[in-house]
């Protein structure tokens, strides 16, 4: 491709509201441009790095089974309303109205529309296992679209369902989409993280996701410094704690007056205890009512966990409205002896003697509390969330580290969540009938292109690796009103196309610090610059763009090679 026939708009400075480095540079380089907030059009070069995902992802879907179809965006609210989540979805879910006033949503997931189609084709075991998956536009609201792509409200997803008669086949494919995962993610150039993640309500092993490191990342991993335990913070176990020695008995229960003091580091301060001696009491709400999260006061109780603990549907941290609704709950002050809700405490909890903790009355905590004694707890879990040092759960002397990434991609298994609320069953060999077991499979397509910049970047540019990278050669012509320059670039260009590698000309009439500045922001992975000085010599010049490493080579000689340098990248 000649740069003077393609439409590579690039930009010297970044949009002010451009955080992130993949946001910038996609913006820079030409490859998206923003429609309005989290709506992007894909430009001709961005739309080249994104075609190169989907082949691959393609490869690897069709290589485990997977058979591609196409489904529609725009979904009938009733099958929603069958799924129960057209009520529970809240305002991510964009919902339209047809001309006859029929209730519609654009599709931020598809999970309804292919167990519909399902349940209307397959009736029997015999047609089982089955895995469709597709490359598609999905709508979501965000609260909060941002990073360009990477956060987008209308983005590509690659989105897959699987359909089984038994928990075994189910995870026969939950694996091999594990695998798939794997060698998509490692085709794409890219250093990943399979992590364990929170499947909810199904417990067990079933959901991971795939996580690319990198500061930008809106989750947090935890993993250990020496085995492969990984997972998402959300859920990351917590080591049970040894108790060291019997614990001391605790003095008399007492009240004691700590006015305005409310934060553990507060209280810690003005009686002079440690944070690790103070019992930290949150209140959550939930579809279960209030119920209470004990910690220990260096702690954070871990929401997810809790969540998981009690089996509700939702929960999040008491709020304002909370404290109005109940003016005996002295912000601040509440704490967990007499209080009138399920009490939930970490394991660490029980260990603490002569704790710290809320009085329930404004200005006042209790001190010489005994939690076996004086604490009505419903149930005692790992309920912290882990921090960096902590000791590895599965190994034992290795210690966790804490770092933020970015989900690329997500497996799960659903169980019967929908083909029971929505009857996709089939009948077994008895003639039995039954819900069929399921999985989904995500991996986000714009975000893959936008991850694969924040790990490969540097000040000038983008550093593509060679599979996502739109060209694989970029020549650049130093002068393009000499003859013998123009020439030698012509035909490289034409040898190298012929060879079957992508190369793009700069055959701008730009002044050739133009020409490296945007090959540079491109970040097209090798360079080859061609001047009357170096062809003189019979020479043209090969710079590598992410090492920067620079080369003479014997010219035409050289273009022969140039399949194996790239290879070695
Ligand atoms: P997140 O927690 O980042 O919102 P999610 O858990 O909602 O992601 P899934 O529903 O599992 O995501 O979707 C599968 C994949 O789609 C994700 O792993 C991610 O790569 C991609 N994805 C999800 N939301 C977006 C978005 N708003 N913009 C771009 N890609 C997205
Ligand atoms: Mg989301």
């Amino acid at each position: 491709m000649r740069y003077s026939q393609n439409f590579i708009p690039t930009l010297k400075e970044s949009p002010a509201d451009a955080e992130t480095p993949s946001h910038q540079y996609m913006i820079r380089a030409g490859l998206i441009r923003q429609l309005a907030a989290g709506i992007y059009s894909v430009l001709p070069l961005g739309l080249r790095v994104l075609r190169k995902i989907e082949i691959i992802i393609r490869e690897e879907m069709n290589r485990i089974g997977g058979l591609e179809v196409f489904l529609p965006s725009i979904q009938p609210a009733e099958l929603w309303k069958e799924s129960g989540r057209w009520n529970i979805y809240g305002k991510e879910l964009l919902r339209i109205r047809d001309r006859h006033d029929r209730e519609f949503c654009y599709g931020p997931t598809h999970e309804e529309v292919i167990t519909d189609m399902v349940r209307r084709e397959v009736k029997s075991y015999r047609q089982l296992p089955l895995t469709f998956y597709q490359i598609q536009t999905k709508f979501r609201d965000e609260v909060r679209p941002r990073f360009g792509i990477m956060r987008g409200r209308e983005f590509m997803m690659k989105d897959a369902y699987s359909f089984h008669a038994d928990e075994a086949s189910t995870r026969k494919t939950y694996e091999d989409m594990a695998q798939a995962y794997t060698r998509i993610f490692q085709r794409c150039g890219l250093e990943f993280k399979m992590v364990e993640a929170d499947s909810g309500s199904i417990g067990g092993n079933f959901s991971h996701e795939f996580m690319v490191l990198a500061d930008s990342g809106e989750d947090e991993i935890g993993f250990c410094d020496q085995c492969n335990y990984a997972s998402n913070v959300e859920l990351a176990q917590a080591r049970p704690p040894a108790p060291d020695g019997p614990r001391p008995p605790s003095g008399k229960l007492t009240e004691v007056e700590t006015p305005n003091q409310k934060s553990v580091e507060e209280v810690s301060r003005f009686l002079s205890v440690s944070p690790q001696q103070i019992i930290k009491t949150i209140l959550f709400e939930s579809d279960r009512g209030l119920v209470a999260g004990l910690a220990r006061g260096d702690r954070q109780i871990n929401p997810v966990k809790l969540k998981n603990l009690i089996g509700c549907d939702w929960l999040h941290p008491a709020n304002e409205k909370t404290f109005e609704a109940h003016p005996d709950l002295p912000c601040g002050f509440v704490g967990p002896v007499g209080l009138p809700f399920k009490i939930f405490a970490d394991e660490e909890v029980p260990l603490i003697s002569n704790a710290v903790a809320g009085a329930n009355k404004v200005d006042r905590h209790l001190t010489g509390v005994d939690p076996a004694r004086d604490i009505k707890i419903e149930r005692v879990a790992d309920l912290r969330r882990v921090v960096e040092g902590d000791p590895c759960p599965k190994c034992g002397p290795g210690k966790m580290k804490v770092k933020r990434g970015i989900e690329l991609g997500h497996i799960f298994i659903l169980g019967t969540k929908y083909s029971a609320a929505m009857k996709s069953h089939f009948l077994d060999e008895k003639g039995q009938e039954h819900p069929m077991v399921m999985g989904c499979y995500g991996i986000g397509v714009g975000r893959t292109a936008a991850a694969a910049i924040e790990q490969h970047h540097d000040e000038k540019g983008i550093c593509w690796p060679r599979p996502l990278a739109p060209f694989e050669v970029q020549i650049i012509p130093v002068k393009m009103e000499d003859e013998a320059t123009r020439t030698a670039a012509e035909n490289t260009y034409l040898t190298l196309t012929g060879m079957g590698v992508e190369v793009l000309l700069d055959d701008r009439n730009e002044r050739v610090g133009v020409k490296f500045k945007d090959a540079d922001l491109l970040g097209t992975p090798l360079q080859i610059i061609i001047g009357p000085k170096n062809l003189e010599s019979g020479q043209v010049e090969l710079k590598y763009r992410k090492s920067g490493k620079n080369e003479t080579h014997p010219f035409p000689q050289v273009l022969a090679e140039i399949p194996k340098f790239l290879n070695n990248l």
